[in-house]
């Protein structure tokens, strides 16, 4: 048997996490990593918050899963919590981010299907080097080929625009458009954040044709990017949207948010989930949202956010063979690079002890725990400026 037991869909490296401690991860051997890829924007409390930590010891105790047959005290808290911080009137709790996606392409299909208001308004307008997940529909919704090979036959009824072109979004809606699925900061495409033109007019295209707009804020929502959600840095709301990693802190946790229009055709029956809203996630998310959702903690990671981006711009400009230019929102940055970020991402990693995460379009995620503060930062500019000194993108390529 050559296969290795843990199925070998990841390249896993030779960094084996045994312990975390705040912003760092300690390896196996007892090496410690300055752990700025947080999970790829999971942990956004670091690896060791006491208040996280109680919350699921506490719930764990007490109660850690009970049927959705049943009334469930502490998804009707945590769903109250985020109907009050948000846009949505509705919240259904999934285990991950590709489950919320599913739960919001279904909404989104439902609305149109609801009491065959609609019945050909199925598919959904989707963008070019999207993320959205791993499951059918979600790889279905993205264009990137290397997710699809070997998959086929995709779900049908998705259409691939370029992202960030309101025109090409535009020029394909047709009456069988149900609405638009995107990212307003696309993550693993290269921390891309869309312009508030696009944004805008995607807004008003499904005011003008009834049509549902969908966001996916599993990577950039949850105070991420200074604000609880990034949809409201463009003062847009959605009709639908998918909210995950962060959410849970570190334990496994999403939800499709919806307001009460969206939700129509989500009744008895349309959904569900064996784990999901179970209590132990419950108190997660709730532990997570009671710490950030409020504006001293939000204003806080605005202002680390504005620090960090301004010393990597300084720090960029000593390196002008190597960087291009920094973006992204509050402390979810990239830094665009000029060949490809993925040796140099290996470089901090193994030779510096820097956890980045690697993106496409040439760019290096920058993803702190939101509770890093300048003696990390400190930290993280000690070993990014060793790792640039040191590196030599010919040897690497
Ligand atoms: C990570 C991610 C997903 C998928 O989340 P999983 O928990 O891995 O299923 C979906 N959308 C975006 C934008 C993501 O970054």
């Amino acid at each position: 048997m050559s296969i290795s037991p843990l199925m070998p869909v990841y390249p896993r490296c030779g960094v084996r996490p045994v312990e975390g401690d705040n912003c760092h991860l300690i390896d196996e051997d007892g090496t410690r990593y300055l752990d700025f890829a947080s999970g790829i924007a999971v942990n956004l409390l670091g690896h060791s918050h006491p208040r996280l930590i109680d919350a699921i010891q506490e719930q764990a105790a007490k109660l850690m899963h009970v049927s959705n047959l049943y009334g469930s005290p502490q998804g009707e808290a945590l769903a109250q919590k985020l109907v009050d911080k948000t846009f949505a009137d509705t919240v259904f709790f999934t285990n991950s981010g590709a489950e919320a996606v599913e739960c919001a392409i279904k909404t989104a299909r439902a609305y149109h299907q609801h009491e065959a208001r609609n019945p050909e308004r199925t598919e959904l307008i989707t963008f070019t080097s999207a993320f959205h997940g791993r499951t059918m529909a979600t790889i279905s919704a993205s264009n990137q080929e290397k997710m699809h090979k070997g998959f086929l036959p995709l779900l049908g009824g998705f259409h691939y625009a370029e992202f960030d072109d309101l025109e090409a979004a535009k020029a394909l809606v047709t009456d069988k458009t149900a609405g638009f699925l995107v990212e307003p900061i696309q993550g693993e495409g290269g921390i891309r954040p869309a312009s508030q033109e696009f944004i805008s007019g995607l807004r008003a295209l499904c005011d003008e044709h009834d049509l549902m707009l969908v966001f996916d804020e599993v990577q950039c929502g949850v105070a991420r990017t200074g604000k609880l959600y990034a949809y409201e840095h463009y003062g847009v709301e959605p009709d639908i949207m998918a909210s995950a990693k962060g959410i849970g802190g570190g334990f496994p946790l999403g939800a499709c948010l919806a307001t009460e229009k969206a939700a129509r055709g989500m009744g008895f029956g349309a959904h569900g989930s064996t784990y999901g809203g179970n209590p132990l996630g419950m108190a997660a998310g709730m532990a997570v949202m009671e710490t950030v959702a409020n504006d001293a903690f939000l204003g806080d990671v605005t202002q680390k956010g504005e620090r960090l981006r301004s010393r990597l711009e300084q720090f960029i400009g000593n390196y002008p063979d190597l960087f291009d230019f920094v973006r992204g929102k509050g402390l979810m940055l990239g830094i665009r690079m000029k060949g490809e970020s993925r040796p140099f991402f290996v470089h901090l990693r193994d030779n510096h002890q820097l956890l980045t995460v690697a993106a496409g379009d040439q760019t290096l995620r920058i993803l702190p725990p939101l509770v890093a503060d300048d003696a990390e930062f400190d930290e993280f500019f000690q070993k990014l400026s060793a790792g640039a000194e040191s590196y030599d993108p010919a040897m690497a390529a």
